[in-house]
């Protein structure tokens, strides 16, 4: 990719980003005590005296929670530290019962990793991962309950998160957003979180600063939960942009934590560094340190499914798919799974064609999903093979394909209940192309005097005059002995 930067009153500017995810761990309970996740819940019918730091009552660690972080780890090619703890961060706030929040400070489960982003010009980035550490979310305050009462939600209280932190390595928003992406579809693919920004189930805090290139790093902002990956993007440009305001008017950026306001696409300020909170972080003396065993690790890398970036070297090895078409296939597994579905036996470029094609525009258009599609794979796969054995054409197929997506029966069905099986009779061919020829005496004679390009209509008024179904080779290779002929 040409290098985004920002252009100035002073010239251009890089910007630099890095990512704080807090991504909701996939568990039936909760990080330290039995209670149900489900999200929608009606409130606090998910709480238990643990969640509600009811006096006396310990935690103790779900091992489903810490699997996961695991899992997670290892799927971001991270380093798994086999020790790891449990600290309080202090702080009062009405959603918080126990006035801490059990986290990982300086003893995180997992280390350094890597996420590798795809650019648009085809190019891949390996984007640094400094740590990954297990906490419990807050509960939920609930401000338009109640005329003058603020109500407390405690169902999501204690449910795990992994904050997800990387490396300040991303230079574009749009780096943010393949970040973001490849993120998520690792997160799905390990079956460790939903990715769902909606419900809130992934969320990001996005570090920005920007300097002037060769330049150390200069003062960062952190614009706090950002809940989709537009508006990450819209708020990297919208922070940079503020940042060269007040570098170039003379000022100092000062490290504070801001807010984006989507509706006029600006930041503003949350709190200052001073007024920054003072966690007073400690070891959480109701827990053990965390200790893993190497084989349990072990046992977890082994489970591990194919993840997106090898079935993508796969896809591109296997069925010799463009990177660009293979990135576009694996970025949901179900998508995956369906294009080798369909591709299994058959021309795996076609299918690739039609899947991101003619399918997603179908899936678009009627408001449904891969998983839910009014087409399976098997009847795309039926409708591949009618071209394959030329029972249809090309265009005949996005007809059929329509009907398919419309009334759900199969190419076959279509295909004769509507008479479109392709033309290959050679009489019935010449008769089109003798009929063409005569309706257009004027265009033959300009086709004779050398003007070649008229050959394209020509087939395109033998095709109509046939309603489209004429075998394509058969009338191309007609309509030049007729024309030559002549
Ligand atoms: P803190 O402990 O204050 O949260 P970290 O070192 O953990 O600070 O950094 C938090 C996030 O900020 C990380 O994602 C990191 O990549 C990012 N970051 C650090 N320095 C900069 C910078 N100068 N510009 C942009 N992002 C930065
Ligand atoms: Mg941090």
């Amino acid at each position: 990719m040409g290098a985004y930067e920002l252009e100035g009153a002073t010239g251009p500017w890089e910007v630099v980003i890095g990512l704080e995810v807090h991504a909701q761990v996939i568990s039936r309970a909760k990080l330290f005590s039995g209670a149900a996740t489900a999200f929608g819940a009606a409130p606090n019918t998910q709480v238990s005296f643990v969640d509600a730091a009811f006096p006396g009552m310990l935690p103790v660690i779900n091992r489903e929670c810490v699997a996961q972080a695991v899992r997670t780890g290892l799927g971001l090619e991270a380093h798994i530290n086999l020790v790891s703890r449990f600290d309080r961060k202090n702080y009062f706030y009405a959603d918080l019962p126990a006035g801490y929040q059990i986290s990982q400070f300086a003893h995180p489960i997992v280390g350094e990793g890597r996420i590798d982003i795809e650019l648009a010009d085809g190019s891949t980035r390996a984007i640094g991962v400094t740590r990954l550490h297990l906490e419990q979310d807050a509960g939920k305050s609930l401000h338009d309950q109640h005329p003058s009462k603020s109500l407390i939600d405690l169902n999501r209280a204690g449910v795990a998160l992994m904050e997800i932190v990387s490396e300040p390595d991303l230079r574009a928003p749009e780096e943010a957003g393949a970040y973001l992406r490849k993120l998520r579809s690792i997160l799905r693919y390990l079956g460790t979180c939903d990715g769902n920004m909606d419900e809130g189930s992934m969320r990001a805090d996005v570090n920005v600063s920007v300097r002037k290139h060769g330049e150390p790093y200069r003062t960062r902002c952190e614009v706090k939960n950002v809940n989709s990956i537009r508006f990450v993007m819209q708020a990297i440009e919208a922070e940079a942009r503020r940042q060269i305001e007040v570098w170039e008017s003379g000022a100092t950026v000062t490290q504070e934590t801001r807010l984006f306001d989507p509706a006029r696409g600006e930041t503003r300020s949350m709190r200052s560094k001073e007024d920054a909170h003072d966690y007073r972080y400690f070891p959480d003396p109701d827990l053990l340190p965390l200790v893993l065993e190497e084989a349990w690790v072990d046992a977890l890398r082994a489970s591990l499914p194919e993840l997106p970036d090898a079935k993508r070297a796969r896809f591109i090895r296997d069925y010799a798919l463009p990177a660009y078409d293979a990135g576009v296939l694996v970025a949901e597994q179900a998508t995956a799974d369906y294009f080798e579905a369909v591709a299994k036996g058959r021309d795996a470029r076609l299918a690739a064609n039609w899947i991101t094609g003619e399918l997603f525009a179908a899936l678009n258009r009627t408001g449904r999903s891969i998983e839910t599609s009014p087409i399976p794979p098997a009847a795309l796969g039926a409708l591949l093979d009618r071209m394959a054995d030329a029972t249809i054409n090309g265009r005949i197929a996005k007809e059929v394909f329509e009907a398919m997506v419309e009334t759900g029966q199969s190419p076959d069905a279509i295909i004769d209940a509507r008479g479109l099986r392709q033309v290959t009779d050679a009489g019935a061919i010449d008769a089109a192309v003798a009929e063409t020829l005569a309706r257009h005496p004027d265009k033959l004679a300009e086709y004779k005097s050398g003007k070649d390009k008229l050959f394209g209509f020509f087939v395109g008024q033998v095709m109509k005059a046939m309603a489209g179904k004429g075998n394509p080779a058969l009338v191309n290779a007609a309509l030049k002995r007729a024309l030559d002929a002549g």
